[in-house]
């Protein structure tokens, strides 16, 4: 069992538990309680080498890459059922390491274990197929594994992130060199030490822990790595494609965004209005798919409003490991000031504060990186609490009067990845969900993914799906076979 005190961590390279080979280390920070709760190895570029080394001999040498199915079904069913037995334990130490609310924490590993299951089943299903072909040849198509997988993880959903990129590249037969965030680092290097305890092959599984500027940069370029799978902001995102240029490695990118929820006047308010509360404000709005720009239809703006701020009053803020907290603290100190820039932003170019705006006066809460959950009206998409992803808890609310302008408001940005349509006219329903910008549009309900619904993003969100099968295509490479089944020999110049 995972002991949730425990002061020491490890990375995972080639099966074994490391420490980074010069010794240095850094702090696991408890940003609710503003100080360290652990020391994780500070890996540098040799340490990274090693990581990248034993992957590429667990999938060279065939130890990982040439399993069967079975066997990477098996094994990764065995790191689900390890998984599902420490969830608490896990559960604990993720809260406390992001802030974040333990009920939400535990909603999102059974999210990442569940979606682990789901591609542990996927390991037997990898399919190519027979294509059209003239009399006398044969084409089919096989899918291969990439190779060794680079992921890079940001802190805002550490395992399930994880998870959701590490259980297609195994099930693919990939080996892996995991860098989660510097700032939540510790479920990562669990599930490493997880991973050697399920029976993996040494070098399936590397996590590596340190800086992104430094071994984030180097895995990204990394001669060893065939792909890339990176999830985190557009700028870096930018970086790790420059990187990527110059052998033309295999990427995905899941990046920012700043997703609208569009509520119409005849939609269901007692649904709608609870669930954009919770859609924004959800994990102190720290979330990709948050739903950050609010636009409401006109007749029913006011009252939008009114029922908003009063449901807003009522989250509780508190300590993440409270059961009955509904949101914790944001990542950092450092963190919570670019949020409130933004709120200073907003108020002077206008919008007008409804709800929140400080940080919370409850002294029990002082040391932490806490923020009121805070909504601005009468927005306008000039403004860059509109345009730009502040990832804290602030909703723009902004008021449109039919669909062509709801529209035209919710394209207006550089990100497609998420929205969502509240309106019980079914015909509006569609025609919003086709003509929004997206990767994924949610009608009448909040929720962004289960196991199975492709998830990604349009425009600067990114490049790729996951969480699907769509996945697996992004772990694999398509290989066309093209045979010749003919009675005579082949003789194309006409030479014979
Ligand atoms: P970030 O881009 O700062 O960091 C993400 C990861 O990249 C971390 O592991 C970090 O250490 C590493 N990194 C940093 N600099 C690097 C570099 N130069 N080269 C390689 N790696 C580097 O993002 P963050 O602050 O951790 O996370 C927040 C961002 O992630 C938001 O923009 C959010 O929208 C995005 N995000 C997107 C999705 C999605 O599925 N589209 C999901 C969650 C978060």
């Amino acid at each position: 069992m995972i002991d949730t005190q425990r002061s020491d961590y490890f990375m995972t390279i080639g099966g074994q538990p490391a420490a980074s080979l010069s010794g240095a280390t850094f702090e696991a920070q408890e940003p609710a309680l503003g100080r360290s709760m652990a020391t994780v190895p500070l890996a540098d570029k040799e340490d990274l080498d090693l990581a990248v080394a034993a992957a590429r001999q667990a999938f060279d040498g065939g130890l990982w890459s040439r399993q069967s199915g079975q066997k990477r079904t098996r094994l990764l069913l065995k790191l689900a059922d390890l998984l599902w037995e420490n969830l608490d334990a896990i559960a604990t130490v993720e809260a406390r390491n992001i802030g974040k609310a333990i009920s939400s924490v535990k909603g999102e590993l059974t999210q990442g274990i569940s979606e682990l299951e789901y591609f542990a089943g996927a390991a037997t299903k990898i399919q190519g197929r027979t294509n059209e072909a003239p009399n006398g040849f044969l084409n089919y198509t096989t899918r291969e594994p990439l190779g060794v997988c680079g992921l890079i993880v940001p802190w805002n959903y550490p395992l399930l992130l994880t998870l959701r990129k590490l259980a297609p590249a195994l099930a693919a037969g990939n080996a892996v060199v995991l860098k989660p965030a510097q700032q939540s680092s510790l479920s990562a290097l669990i599930l490493g030490e997880l991973a050697t305890e399920a029976g993996f092959p040494p070098g399936a599984i590397n996590v590596v822990a340190g800086k992104g500027s430094t071994i984030g940069a180097q895995l990204a370029a990394h001669a060893g790595v065939d792909k890339v799978s990176f999830t985190g902001s557009t700028a870096v995102g930018r970086s790790i494609l420059e990187a990527a240029k110059t052998d033309f490695r295999r990427l995905s990118l899941e990046l920012g965004g700043k997703s609208p929820a569009l509520v119409f006047a005849d939609a269901d308010l007692d649904s709608a209005i609870p669930s954009t509360v919770w859609s924004i404000f959800y994990s102190a709005g720290q979330s990709c798919d948050a739903r950050s720009r609010i636009l409401v239809q006109r007749p029913i703006y006011d009252a939008y409003l009114e029922r908003f701020v009063e449901l807003t009053g009522k989250i509780r803020l508190g300590d993440p490991l409270d059961p009955k907290t509904h949101v914790g603290s944001l990542i950092s100190p450092e963190h919570r000031a670019s949020v409130e820039a933004y709120v200073a932003q907003g108020l002077a170019a206008g919008a007008r504060l409804i709800v929140g705006g400080g940080r919370p006066s409850d002294p029990a809460l002082a040391m932490g990186a806490f923020l009121q959950p805070t909504a601005l009206a009468d927005c306008r998409n000039d403004m860059s609490v509109v345009q730009e992803e502040i990832f804290g808890p602030v909703a723009a609310i902004m008021p449109f009067d039919d669909e062509a302008e709801a529209l035209r408001l919710a394209n207006d940005n550089a990100y497609g990845l998420t929205a969502s349509v509240w309106t019980r006219d079914l015909g509006r329903a569609h025609r919003v969900a086709q003509k929004v910008r997206s990767g994924v549009v949610t009608v009448n309900q909040p929720f962004t993914v289960f196991p199975g619904t492709p998830f990604g993003g349009f425009k600067q969100s990114g490049w790729g799906r996951e969480v699907s099968l769509e996945a697996l295509g992004e772990f694999t490479e398509l290989k066309s076979v093209l045979v010749y089944t003919g009675e005579r020999p082949l003789d194309p110049f006409r030479l014979g």
